[in-house]
């Protein structure tokens, strides 16, 4: 059959490979994924049960449901983040849903969104969807995987018209500080860029407060925030996320959702209600092993001579590999059984690294570090 040649032109995520070798094998513990090996908190799972029973299966409203926005309002303050539910906040299906109405709504064909890299996945492919171009703006671990202003002016990302921004970071666990992003905002008001904010993993962060672009002075005008229940609530499968922005954008991007999704699902917006209600502690809980994890992880790549830096936020390690990240991915998958994801399938900047998402139980984490660690010592010679 006939296919777009937009979408053609995308070649499939660089992350299949590795589970549809995964799954033919017995024994493999996966370190790829990206979602919590945590189910929802049983508040938020009740709340889904009894929303059902109670035959609440219509349509809700196109922008969520009322209650919804005025609990995700207050909710985000904690970020100094203040949104109108009636006007300023839309219910998504899914953070990604959210970042792709914010594109499609915002980014004319030929406009250029830059995208610092590595990057999760899905942008670069949502930014060319809607017919923009992508420009990549590297980021490296001697900066700790930060944006700078000097490689937004080195890539060019003053002609830019968006930027996509995304701390916490999926892949490198990466955060920005509120001067680091201060320095970013400036450059976004000077070049007359729209930031579009993946703040999915706001709500994880190991060292401190998380800090949103849009709350630093002259942004929230300019910034769109996405956010979502997939990782801080271990609600991924319920699929719901919302976007943050002034109303006209909000309008935008409701006219997109409106005529492609009517409404995002009822039975998660039921359990989303509770989730924020009354699950602050079930998070906490989450949150307070993601970093028990994380510490051991880190620790167990450095001292087997995997060079890793600090991550402190999201729930992934992005230790160097000491040579062909692919090759050392495939090669540990057949030989130990370990699914981790080669850092080049996240763009420039990501070769020579791993992913490793530590969103998985002590004991499995600490079995395919031992794994790792004889592979390495045993069949790969770091660089
Ligand atoms: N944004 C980032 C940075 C992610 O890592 C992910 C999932 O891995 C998503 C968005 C997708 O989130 P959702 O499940 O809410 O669509």
């Amino acid at each position: 059959m006939k296919r777009a040649e937009r979408v053609q032109a995308i070649p499939p995520s660089g992350i299949r490979r590795f589970f549809e070798i995964a799954e033919e094998m017995d024994d493999v513990i996966s370190l790829g994924v990206g979602e919590p090996d945590f189910s929802a908190p049983w508040a938020a799972r009740m709340a889904a049960i009894d929303s059902l029973e109670q035959g609440k299966t219509s349509y809700t409203a196109n922008r969520g449901m009322a209650e919804l926005r005025a609990e995700i309002s207050k909710y985000v303050r904690r970020w100094d983040l203040d949104y109108g539910p009636d006007e300023e906040i839309l219910v998504t299906t899914g953070a990604s849903e959210a970042v792709d109405l914010a594109v499609r709504s915002i980014v004319d064909p030929g406009d250029t969104v830059a995208v610092p890299e590595p990057s999760y996945i899905s942008y670069v492919p949502t930014v060319r969807f809607a017919g923009g171009e992508a420009l990549s703006v590297p980021t490296s671990q001697a900066e700790d995987f930060a944006l700078t202003v000097e490689a937004l002016r080195e890539a060019g990302a003053a002609d830019a018209d968006a930027l996509m921004l995304c701390y916490p970071n999926n892949p490198t666990g990466a955060v920005m500080t509120r001067s680091q992003l201060a320095d970013v905002a400036a450059f976004c008001r000077e070049h007359d860029l729209v930031v579009l904010s993946d703040e999915i993993y706001a709500g994880l962060r190991y060292d401190g407060e998380h800090t949103s672009i849009a709350s630093l002075p002259g942004m929230r005008e300019r910034t769109v925030v996405f956010n979502g229940f997939s990782k801080t609530h271990a609600m991924t499968g319920l699929r719901l996320g919302f976007a943050l922005a002034p109303a006209d954008a909000v309008t935008a991007m409701n006219r997109v959702h409106q005529y492609t999704m009517l409404s995002s699902p009822t039975t998660a917006q039921h359990a989303a209600i509770e989730a924020l209600r009354s699950c602050d502690d079930a998070v906490e809980e989450m949150r307070s092993q993601f970093d028990r994890r994380r510490r051991f992880v880190i620790s167990r790549f450095n001292e087997m001579g995997l060079d890793c830096f600090e991550a402190k936020g999201a729930f992934y390690a992005f230790p160097r590999c000491g040579g062909d990240d692919e090759r050392f991915a495939e090669e540990l998958l057949r030989d130990q059984e370990v699914a981790v994801v080669p850092g080049s399938v996240f763009g420039s900047g990501g070769e020579g690294h791993l992913r490793v998402s530590y969103a998985t139980g002590m004991s499995e984490l600490k079995e395919a570090m031992d794994r790792i660690e004889a592979f390495v010592a045993e069949q790969w010679s770091v660089a």
